[in-house]
């Protein structure tokens, strides 16, 4: 089984939360109590996507991502988990992805559960509030972005179009709860493993660091790629500090695929 984080998209230009040492990069990101209790906080979120969206839309699956798909065809990964949200696996051609936490091209009624794309919600974010499309923002990794109080205050936030409810992207923010059958699904195929690698994570968020921890627990070895330290260091069989993309042709060109 693998298990991917941000430092696999970083050379896709999507940037990482944290840095080698494992510190905030940018502004502590957006708690998922926030967003459902704080409208000034959804504002802001909001803002702040409007001006990260672009980017992370247009990010392109490097080469780290493609030696992954080589994997998967030859019969290597059964499964693949990530805990990034900008769908780069798939649009790389990888076909048995487990999004933990969740996907940022589609948001969702948190009333009436009716989904909708996050280009259709670009179009009318920027309808309702055109003054965003004068400012660009330093980019972060959830298509979040730094914005100015006075453009959070003035935003009018985007409804559903069916009933009106609060709209939320598809995503599991910090402190929320990853679905149980992901969960599941994460256990079961980890059950089946014989070994576990972690691509480009630091495993700081506990719904990643869970399954090193019952990997473990079962004597199933974990290799780790990854530049700076990662929680599960004192577990790791093997661990490369070395860049994804490097690491892993090299091993996709050794197994001769
Ligand atoms: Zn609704």
């Amino acid at each position: 089984m693998v298990l991917t984080g941000a430092g696999i998209s970083a050379a896709s230009g999507i940037p990482t939360y944290r840095d080698h040492g494992g510190r905030w990069q940018h502004n502590e990101p957006i708690q998922h109590g926030d967003f459902i209790r704080d409208p000034e906080k959804r504002r802001r979120y909001w803002a702040r996507s409007v001006a990260g969206w672009p980017a992370v839309a247009a990010a392109q699956p490097n080469g780290a991502h493609r030696a992954l798909v080589k994997l998967e065809r030859a019969g290597r990964i059964p499964l693949l988990v990530t805990q990034n949200v900008d769908r780069l696996h798939q649009r790389a051609g990888h076909q048995q992805v487990i999004d933990l936490h969740g996907r940022l091209d589609q948001a969702a009624c948190l009333k009436c559960g009716n989904a909708e794309s996050r280009d259709q919600l670009q179009l009318r974010l920027l309808e309702s509030n055109p003054y965003l499309e004068r400012f660009t923002a330093d980019l972060a990794p959830d298509g979040d972005a730094h914005v100015e109080d006075r453009l959070v205050e003035i935003l009018e936030e985007p409804a559903c179009l069916d009933c009106g409810g609060v709209l939320m992207p598809q995503v599991v923010f910090f402190g929320g709860t990853v679905p149980r059958a992901r969960v599941e699904a994460v256990s079961h195929a980890l059950a089946q493993a014989d070994a576990m690698l972690i691509v480009g994570s630091s495993l700081m968020v506990y719904s990643g660091y869970r399954f090193c921890k019952i990997a473990s627990q079962r004597s199933i070895p974990i290799v780790a790629i990854n530049q700076g330290q990662t929680r599960a260091d004192g577990m790791l069989a093997l661990k490369l500090k070395q860049d994804c993309q490097t690491s892993l042709e090299a091993l996709v060109n050794h197994l001769g695929l």
